[in-house]
This record gives C-alpha cells, sequence and structure tokens, in this order.
C-alpha cells in the first residue's frame, strides 16, 4: 500500500489536513459532498496559535492579502457600550511571533483549497461518503459521486465530515450531537455602507444578560463581520430541521429571525441597536454540540482520524474551532512525516494523544468564556469589575495563543 490519504469533508479540517498530508509527501484525495464549495458564509477570527501554522505552511502572503489585522479586541457592556478592558491583539506579532487576524471563512477556505490543489491533492464535490470500514492494513470509503457508486481505498482515512459526522456514527456510535441553547444570528455589511460612527477595523464584544454580540472586520477590512449569539429556545420548526440550519448558507424568514433577534438583544446601548439596524440578511444558526473530549480513542480509531468538528465541536466563545481544525491537520502531518503505509496507525494513535487534552481544553474553556459573557446579577459587576481593573491580563490565553 502506497502513502495515501483519504478524507472526508472538504471544510477547513478536511482542505487543511489533504493540503499538510500532501506537503509531507502523501497521496491525498478529499471528497465533499456540496457540489460547489459555498461564497457565503461568516467571519473567523484567528489566534497566533493558527496563524503561525499557516505562515509555516507557507500561506502568510496570502493570508496577508484576504484577512484583516485588527489593532485591539475590546470587551464592552451591551448596556453601556462602555469599553471595560481592550486586549491589544496587533502586538500578537511581538508577543506571539504570528498575527491575530479576522477573515471571512470562504476567504481562509479559498486560500487552504487552493494551496492544496497546488500541492497535487484530488478534489472531488457532489462525492458523499457512505461508509468507512477498514482491515489491519487498509481503510475504505463507499463514496457515491455524481450519482455512481465508488470505493477508495488508502493507508490512512480522515473524518472531518463536520459537526454531524456520519462517519462519526459509524465509528463511535455516540449518538448525534444535541442543541446547545445557543443559537447564533450573523450578518455581513460592507462598511461603505455604515456611517462613520459604526465602522471598524477592531474586534469588539460586546457582553449583555444571556447574550452578547461580536463584530469584527473581513475581507480585507470591507466589511464588517456581525454575530449576537444567544440563549435561547428553537421554534418547533428548527428545532425539527436542526441540521438543515447548519450549513453556511442556511437561511430562515427574515422577519421571524428579526424577531428573534430584537428579544436577545432589548437592553442594549444605542451604538449597539444602531450596528444591528444597519445590518441586513441576518442567518440564524443554531449551535449544536457534544460533551468535551474525553480520550484519545475519540480521535483515531486503527487507521481513522477524526477532525475538525467532527471530533471535538465547540461553542464559538473562544474563537478557536476553525484554528483547531488547522492545529489538528498540521499535528497529523507531522506524524506522517516519514511514516509508512505499515506504521501509520501507530503514528496515528501518536497524533490522537497529542491532540486530544488541548481540544478538550479548548472546548471547556469555550463553555466557561460562554458563562462570563453571558454572565447576570454580582457575577456580572464581578466580571465587569475584574476587566476594569486587570484589563489585557484577563483577556490574554498564553496557554493557548502561544502553542508551538
Ligand atoms: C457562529 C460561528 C462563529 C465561529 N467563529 C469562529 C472563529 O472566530 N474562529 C474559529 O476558529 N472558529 C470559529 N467557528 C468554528 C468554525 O467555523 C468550525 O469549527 C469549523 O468551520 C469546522 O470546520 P470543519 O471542517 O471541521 O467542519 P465543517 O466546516 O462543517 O466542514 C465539514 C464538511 O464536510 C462535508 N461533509 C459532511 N458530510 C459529508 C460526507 N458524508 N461526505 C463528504 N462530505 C461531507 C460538509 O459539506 C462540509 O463541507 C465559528 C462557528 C460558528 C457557528
Amino acid at each position: 500500500m502506497t502513502k495515501s490519504l483519504v478524507v472526508a469533508g472538504g471544510g477547513i479540517a478536511g482542505m487543511a489536513a489533504g493540503f499538510a498530508a500532501a506537503r509531507v509527501g502523501w497521496h491525498a484525495t478529499v471528497f465533499e459532498r456540496a457540489a460547489e464549495f459555498s461564497e457565503v458564509g461568516a467571519g473567523v477570527q484567528l489566534g497566533p496559535n493558527v496563524t503561525r501554522i499557516l505562515q509555516a505552511w507557507g500561506l502568510g502572503d496570502a493570508l496577508a492579502q484576504v484577512a484583516a489585522f485588527p489593532s485591539g479586541l475590546h470587551a464592552r457592556s451591551m448596556n453601556t457600550g462602555e469599553v471595560l478592558a481592550t486586549l491589544p491583539v496587533k502586538d500578537a506579532a511581538k508577543t506571539y511571533a504570528a498575527p491575530y487576524v479576522t477573515i471571512h471563512r470562504a476567504d481562509l477556505h479559498g486560500l487552504l483549497l487552493h494551496a492544496a490543489v497546488r500541492e497535487g491533492v484530488q478534489v472531488h464535490s457532489d462525492a458523499v461518503v457512505q461508509k468507512v470500514s477498514q482491515s489491519f492494513d487498509e481503510a475504505v470509503f463507499d463514496v457515491v459521486q455524481y450519482g455512481q457508486p465508488q470505493q477508495h481505498t488508502a493507508a490512512v482515512a480522515v473524518a472531518a465530515d463536520g459537526v454531524w459526522s456520519p462517519l462519526r456514527q459509524q465509528l463511535l456510535g455516540d449518538g448525534l450531537p444535541t442543541f446547545t441553547g445557543h443559537i447564533a444570528y450573523r450578518a455581513l455589511v460592507a462598511q461603505a455602507d455604515l456611517p462613520a460612527h459604526l465602522r471598524s477595523q477592531d474586534v469588539s464584544v460586546w457582553m449583555g444578560s444571556q447574550a452578547h454580540v461580536v463584530s469584527y472586520p473581513v475581507r480585507g477590512g470591507e466589511y464588517l463581520n456581525v454575530v449576537c449569539l444567544a440563549e435561547g429556545r428553537l421554534l418547533d420548526d428548527d428545532a425539527n430541521n436542526l441540521q438543515s440550519l447548519q450549513t453556511w448558507n442556511a437561511q430562515k424568514t427574515e422577519a421571524q429571525t428579526l424577531a428573534e433577534l430584537h428579544h436577545a438583544l432589548r437592553d442594549a446601548c444605542t451604538p449597539l441597536t444602531d450596528l444591528m439596524a444597519a445590518c441586513s440578511d441576518w442567518r440564524l444558526w443554531p449551535l449544536c454540540g457534544r460533551p468535551v473530549m474525553q480520550g484519545a480513542h475519540q480521535h483515531v480509531q486503527g487507521r481513522v482520524a477524526l477532525l475538525g468538528d467532527a471530533a471535538h465541536p465547540m461553542l464559538p466563545y473562544l474563537a478557536q474551532g476553525a484554528g483547531m481544525a488547522v492545529e489538528d491537520a498540521y499535528e497529523l502531518a507531522a506524524q506522517l512525516l516519514g511514516a509508512t503505509a505499515a506504521n501509520a496507525p501507530d503514528r496515528l494513535q501518536q497524533f490522537a494523544r497529542t491532540r486530544w487534552q488541548r481540544n478538550a481544553r479548548v472546548q471547556a474553556r469555550a463553555v466557561r468564556n460562554g458563562q462570563i459573557f453571558h454572565a447576570t446579577g454580582p457575577m456580572r459587576m464581578g466580571r465587569d469589575m475584574g476587566l476594569r481593573l486587570m484589563g489585557a491580563r484577563l483577556m490574554d490565553v498564553p496557554w493557548l495563543y502561544g502553542y508551538r
């Protein structure tokens, strides 16, 4: 068997894994169920732990062409608009030797896709991986492409098929993810369409009761990505259609989405309500997840590795879901470097042992951040006081950003 790797899912995790494996001499093939890669999407923040990897992969210049480079991350009160503390993220380039950037998801994905194709990765769209199976010396995907069933055999298989991962069901049999009780409402607005006082090249996190809003620049700073994250219940219709709402271009009836959004922001200050009112085309995303990872077995089973949201879906409150997918891909390639088809399962075990605790820690910290962002009563007063007094020291996360 040659050094070959098949990947289910052409999202951030799958594309990064295919590219990273090809860079270290593996023949990689990615199967993506969608007929085409969507331009619609939202923004993502990438900490220096992630941009350091993109730079190491030779993608620093391409990143600089599409990303925005905010100078500060402001923690603000949703009620009053007061800036409670600022993390000077522009210093990341000095402190962590890599920048803190904000980017449109489609730009990040496009960058990885082009790099993968350049590196010789075979990318198949309209290709659904229906089943993964394995023997002592190979892994097999059953794929339906353009309606035609096929089998693809490789030394290593990667399940990067997202939070609803059908392959995870086959490998771990631990049921479907569940609704977390948190809903994201996303919008993108051209900065040119905003009045001057609402334009921004920085990250703002507006913290309120059981809800917060995050805004930051994307597309080189030309657009502002605005996301409201609120605790709430889903309408019956949405609860029954969770999976169909979990695509980057899913859209709900505008009036219904707006009513839910207004309720979440009922106590917001004027600048924030002005910003929200200036945005249109809101998209709703019910956040679904799983308990924090319990062990290495949730990352690897024999010749099959689970990466990204398929392995460790997380609330976006530490802004690291895509980041952990990139770190997974980097570590996978580090293990595949110099590996053979025969010893690949041992290397995958090493990958799993290296990754699972960090991913579990990030998942847990994201949950805790949500509790802090959405605090009410005395806990909220304590949070605000702490931020005013300790400022950036409370917001920096050296164990996360300094990862090598
Ligand atoms: C509101 C919000 C804000 C976020 N903000 C940030 C942020 O600031 N920073 C950050 O790092 N992360 C952020 N994230 C998280 C990040 O978007 C995800 O963690 C990341 O996109 C996961 O990538 P993935 O490739 O694992 O999964 P996905 O992006 O879900 O990709 C999975 C792919 O697999 C395909 N697929 C599924 N089943 C099959 C099959 N059977 N066969 C073939 N293909 C299949 C799907 O079509 C899809 O293309 C945010 C998420 C949300 C919802």
